[in-house]
């Protein structure tokens, strides 16, 4: 029997790279350092009463998101519609009227037509209309969006995602329903990879438990790990790859979750909460989720969120809970009934958010995508240019990297 094509990573792309080995009768074993499946995919409790998204949350371009169809299969529940008033704004010490709510949103609206159609490699601010008093809060929906504060992004690069507007939140759980694709694929959890040496017929995988032989090799660590060296490359055109991945950093999106005994009256029927602190650069955004077990999450991003997370959970706790108090008053710390944290950016098996071009590599990225690098292949969020940066992304190019390898005869 030939060997396996040797899978590293079991996140989206890894799955969708079993998963296509799989229809295709190929050979194949997944390799997966952490003890769990999933990667940036990661529905769980963590402490607090319900199960809430550490990673990934939202179906994006979900008209044409292929991981739609199995969210149907598997059961999930999301929603397709935005409620009649998704936000509120807290800022200049009030929350604000509709009229602003309206204004918030075409200004936000604004920015990203100007990445869009700027095509220029240039930080993404060089390219942004003046959103005026709603500076801090469109800078802060760009660094979610990107991963990354908005100056380190490139505006052609940011651009080269194919929005089709389609977001549609996973209710049950984005990371659960990809945790149960992988259902009865050839997964091994708890397994570093060390190294990987080309050879003119496959490549030989080291491991942190002993060598392995491959007839080709799916790489799907983010770039964070790529560039961290954390794995060796033998010389070779992936090496060659790899030595460049550092243009493509993984930025830094953190998430704090509240758990609430009461949502505010002020945000019943909305989804976002942004409050814009006097004198701040970055407004601070909630996502609230309703229901019986009511939570506020906080999404952190760029230079805050890595020196949050390096002070520690609880600087990220005092942070979110700090603007809260803001808007809110003193009160609103006692209708939290539990916090968590997650730690993307310290986490060494992802070492970061998801990736962006830096300021000058937008064709970068583009050429490193269509690189082609032998028997040892690259695939992950990184590797789709258009989907870049999303779990849909990278399933997608798990599967196409996977069928390239495993021609049909
Ligand atoms: C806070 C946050 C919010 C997000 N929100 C969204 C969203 O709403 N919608 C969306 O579509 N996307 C979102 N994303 C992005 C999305 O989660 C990722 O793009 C996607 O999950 C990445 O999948 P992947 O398979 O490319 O990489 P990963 O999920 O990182 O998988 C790589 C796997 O490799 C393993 N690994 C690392 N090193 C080794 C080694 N040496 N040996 C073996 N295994 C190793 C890791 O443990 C990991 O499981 C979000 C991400 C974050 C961090």
């Amino acid at each position: 029997m030939s060997d396996p094509i040797i899978i590293i990573g079991a996140g989206a792309a890894g799955i969708g790279a079993a998963l296509e080995c799989a229809a295709r009768g190929a050979p194949y074993l997944v390799l997966e350092a952490s003890d769990r499946i999933g990667g940036r995919a990661y529905t769980a409790a963590s402490g607090l009463p319900g199960a809430w998204d550490h990673g990934c949350h939202w179906l994006h371009c979900a008209d044409v998101n292929p991981l739609v169809a199995w969210a149907d299969q598997l059961g999930a529940t999301y929603r397709t519609a935005e409620v009649a008033n998704p936000y509120q704004i807290w800022t200049d010490g009030a929350f604000v009227g509709a009229s602003d709510v309206h204004a918030y949103d075409a200004a936000v609206t604004a920015a990203f037509d100007a990445v869009e159609r700027s095509g220029r490699d240039v930080p993404i601010p060089e390219v942004l209309p003046d959103a005026g008093r709603w500076t801090p809060a469109v800078r802060q929906i760009l660094a979610l969006m990107a991963g990354e504060d908005a100056a380190r992004v490139s505006a052609a690069g940011y651009a080269d995602y194919a929005d089709t507007g389609q977001n549609w939140p996973v209710l049950s759980g984005y990371g659960a329903f990809i945790g149960a694709m992988a259902a009865g694929l050839s997964i091994r959890t708890g397994i570093t990879v060390r190294a990987i040496t080309q050879r003119s017929n496959g490549a030989t995988v080291i491991t942190d438990q002993g060598a392995l032989n491959a007839s080709g090799v799916i790489v799907t660590v983010s770039t964070g790990v790529l560039a961290s060296g954390a794995i060796g490359f033998g010389p070779g055109p992936a090496a060659d790859l790899v030595a460049k991945i550092g243009d493509i950093p993984c930025g830094a999106y953190e998430k704090v979750a509240f758990a609430m005994d009461v949502l505010p009256p002020e945000l019943h029927g909305t989804r976002f909460l942004s409050i814009q602190q006097a004198g701040a650069d970055l407004a601070t955004s909630f996502q609230i989720i309703p229901g019986a077990a009511p939570m506020m999450l906080c999404h952190v991003a760029g230079d805050t969120a890595r020196a949050l997370t390096a002070a520690g959970p609880a600087a990220l706790t005092d942070y979110a809970q700090g603007a809260l108090v803001q808007a809110f008053g003193a009160g609103i710390s006692e209708r939290i009934v539990g916090t968590a944290t997650t730690g993307w950016t310290e986490n060494p098996l992802i070492l970061g958010s998801y990736s962006q071009a830096r300021p000058g590599a937008a064709q970068l990225r583009r050429d490193l995508i269509a690189a082609d690098t032998g028997c040892v292949a690259f695939a992950g969020e990184a590797f789709s240019l258009h989907w870049q940066s999303t779990a849909h992304g990278a399933y997608q190019s798990g599967r196409d990297v996977a069928a390239r390898m495993t021609p049909l005869s």
